[in-house]
Parts: structure tokens; sequence; C-alpha cells
């Protein structure tokens, strides 16, 4: 079955508004097995609109449209649509009655163009809409549906949720199901290669593989009859998975972030942790401290950008950074080593590096970045080079220091 998706509102083609509907709306239906062919947004205008919805009718089962139901003159989805399907707009009792007991609970004055809100085209199904005055609409004709829903999210979402979701799910007979398998510490390119087969060789369950800054995600998805069937079909592969990356892989859930994969680990082995940083200033503490709970295993974070700072804060020998250079694994392991003794910590991870865009040179280039997780007297130590702006190179950083810190622990 396909569905089609079309957003009507000016403010979406000025940018003035996110098309946050558009990603919620995709979402499920793609959780509902629908395949999705075509999207679009159009302005508050009756004769494009009327053009897009004709072009929609001759190619898609399901078309859905938001935005556009409210009370104003600009408001014109639910005439257009009436319009095109050849029906009559009729009142809607219940609706009526709905729109004046949502304002009398407000103490809000009905105004005549609220009345219009209860109009609805003949023979269609109404979704009642208990956050506003405007009902969402179904117009079923023959095996095609048109499905009419308010663009306010607050709106929008319940009444997918509750009436739309099950609506479609009943005549749709197959779901999706996908699970995110998310991998640190390997490249997208040989996380590719190790599993080519699985990508080529597979329909059902898919496996997808999306490159994020430091990490690999695969998504695997499967089609079948129920969400329990389609789980089932994605087991063995992720069980396949598991064998070809094994401590690779930090998670299977789509939610868990791989700061929360650490902040499990320190928790798991409570271990306290603390920071070292030169070139990420911060950014590492930052994404720890984005997991709530983090504050029993983090205390302190240690930004030493300057090299009095490394002395004076993480107590690195000056004769170090005389020797070897800010940036050297000699002086990654003395900040990780006397970060860990300056705050009483476990472990301590200290990243120095060179950012760029200045300050390479043929020796140490942008983009070289050390890092030393210590971690209770041992140290783990990596040499990286990256590309890319800055904001990239201390992105990647961050993400390579987090890998550093799982390891370490796994290890420890
Ligand atoms: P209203 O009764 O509020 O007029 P409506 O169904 O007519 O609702 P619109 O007038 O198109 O909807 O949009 C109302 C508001 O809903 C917008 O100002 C915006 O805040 C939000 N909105 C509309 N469409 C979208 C969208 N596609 N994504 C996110 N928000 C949206
Ligand atoms: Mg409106």
């Amino acid at each position: 079955m396909t569905v089609e998706l079309i957003c009507v509102g000016t403010e979406l083609l000025l940018g003035n508004i996110v098309n946050t509907n558009a990603a919620y709306i995709s979402e499920k239906c793609a959780m509902l097995g629908l395949s999705m062919f075509y999207q679009s947004v159009v302005g508050d205008n009756e004769r494009r609109l009327e053009e897009l919805l004709k072009t929609a009718k001759g190619r898609s089962d399901v078309i859905i449209l938001c935005g556009g139901l409210g009370p104003t003159q600009d408001d014109l989805t639910k005439e257009t649509a009436a319009k095109v399907m050849g029906r009559p707009l009729v009142e809607d009792k219940r609706a009526r009655k709905e729109i004046e007991e949502f304002m009398a609970k407000r103490s809000r004055n009905v105004t005549e163009n609220n009345w219009k809100q209860a109009l609805v085209p003949k023979d269609s199904k109404v979704l009642y809409n208990p956050n506003g005055t405007a009902p969402g609409i179904i117009i079923k004709e023959g095996e095609q549906r048109v499905i009419l829903l308010p663009g306010p999210p607050n709106e929008l979402i319940p009444m997918f949720e509750e009436q739309v979701y099950p609506y479609l799910h009943a005549i749709q007979p197959e779901t999706i199901c996908s699970k995110m398998v998310k991998l640190c510490g390997v490249g997208e390119s040989s996380a590719e290669t190790k599993i080519l087969d699985l990508i080529e060789g597979q329909t059902n369950p898919t496996v997808a593989p999306y490159a994020k800054t430091g990490e690999v995600h695969l998504r695997l998805t499967a089609k079948a009859a129920s969400e329990a069937e389609a789980f089932q079909l994605i087991v063995p592969v992720e069980e396949e998975l598991k064998k070809r990356f094994g401590n690779l892989i930090y998670t299977d859930d789509p939610t868990v972030t791989l700061e929360m994969a650490v902040y499990e680990l320190l928790k798991a082995h409570n271990l306290t942790v603390t920071t070292a940083e030169s070139c990420t200033g911060g950014l590492l503490a930052g994404r720890l401290i984005n997991v709530p709970g983090i504050s029993t295993y983090l205390k302190e974070g240690y930004v030493t950008y300057s090299n009095e700072a490394k002395e004076k804060l993480l107590g690195v020998p000056a004769e170090i950074l005389r020797q070897h250079g800010a940036v050297s694994p000699q002086t990654a392991e003395a900040m990780a080593e006397g970060g860990a003794k300056a705050a009483g910590a476990d472990i301590c991870v200290a990243v120095t590096g060179i950012a760029g865009p200045d300050g390479g040179t043929e020796d140490k280039p942008v983009g070289l970045v050390y890092m030393s997780c210590y971690c209770r007297g041992k140290l783990h130590t990596e040499k990286n080079q990256y590309s890319g702006s800055r904001s990239k190179i201390r992105e990647y950083s961050v993400a390579s220091a987090l890998t550093l810190l799982r390891r370490a622990i796994l290890e420890h």
C-alpha cells in the first residue's frame, strides 16, 4: 500500500516553521509498513493544492494532508479536498457540539467562522479533536483514502496516535519493525566490508549502515504480519552481527547514546571518571554530562588549554612539554595520570591535539589528536588523525575519547 504526504502552509515554504509533522508522519508510516514515495509542501493556495491533490489521487492509495483545517480564510484544505473528491460539505452535529464545549471550557466566544470547522465532506469519517476545534477527516472512495489532519503538532500527534494509526494498521496487513545496532571504534567502510554479504544478500530483514560522527549505526528492518514476527526475523541477523563485531557493538536500542553506554559501564563497575581536555575544551565532559545520574561518577573535569594549565592543574612535568610538545603521546599520558590523581578518580581520559585551521606543521598536521585513558594504574593511549573543520575534528575527538574510555573499562 502506498502513502503520500502533503503538508499545507505558506509558513512551511518560507522556512518560518520546521516541518516536524512530516518527520513524525513519515516515521509512523514506515512503522506501519506503508511505502511513502512522495511528499510535498504547498502554500495556502487553492489552485496549487487542487492540482497537487489530483496528482496524488492518480498515484497513491492513502493521501495524508496536514495543516489548513483552521477557521480562517486561508485555511482551505478541507474545502479543496471536498471539491477534488466531489463531496459536498455537511455539518457534523457532534463536531459542532464539541466546538461549543471546547470554547465554553476556555471561556472563549464562538465566532461565526468557528462553525466552518464543523463542516465535513459528506459520508466521511470524522476524527474528533479533544485538543483543538478542527476535527480530522477521513474520506474513503473505493480503496483510496484521503486523510486530513490539523497542523498544530499538539493536535496532530495525539490524533494520529489514537485514531489514524489504528485505522491504517487495520487496513494494512504488514508491519515494519526495525532495530538499530550501534557500533563505535570502527570506520564505516571497514564495518560495511565486514557485512557486505548481509547487505547484498538479504531482503527481509534488510541491513543498512549509517555513518555517524565516530560511530556506525546499522539499521535492521523487517516486514511481517505482526510486530512480534518482525522482531523474530531480526534475531538471527542481529546474532550474526554480534558474532562479527563483538565488543564494538555498544547497544541495539535506538534511544541509547554512546555516553549512556559508557555511563552504564561506569555504574556496573563502580568507577569514577574525570576528563583532562585540551583541544576538545570541555566537549567531552559535556557529552558525559548529557547523561542524568553521571554526577555519581564524574565529579569534575579539567579544561587545560595552555601548557601552564596542564602543569598547574594536572601536574604535567614541564620537561615533558618541552621535550615532546603539548600534542604528543607523552603529554596525553601525563595529563591522564595527573588528572586522575588531581581529581582522586579511578579513570581519567585526556585529549590533546591540533584542531586547526592553523597551528599544523609537517610533523604534527592539523587533525592530529593524541588521547590517553588512565584506568586504575593502566594507560591506554591512541594516536588519531582526523580531517575536516575545527568543529568536526573536535567532535570526532570526543567520540574517539568516549570509545577509548569504554574500551578501557571493558578491559579493566
Ligand atoms: P489552526 O486551527 O491552528 O489554524 P490548521 O490545521 O489550520 O490549524 P495551520 O494553520 O496550517 O493548521 O498551522 C497552524 C500551526 O500549526 C502553524 O502555525 C504551526 O505552528 C503548526 N504547524 C502546521 N503545519 C506544521 C508542520 N507541517 N510541522 C510542524 N508544525 C506545523
Ligand atoms: Mg490555520
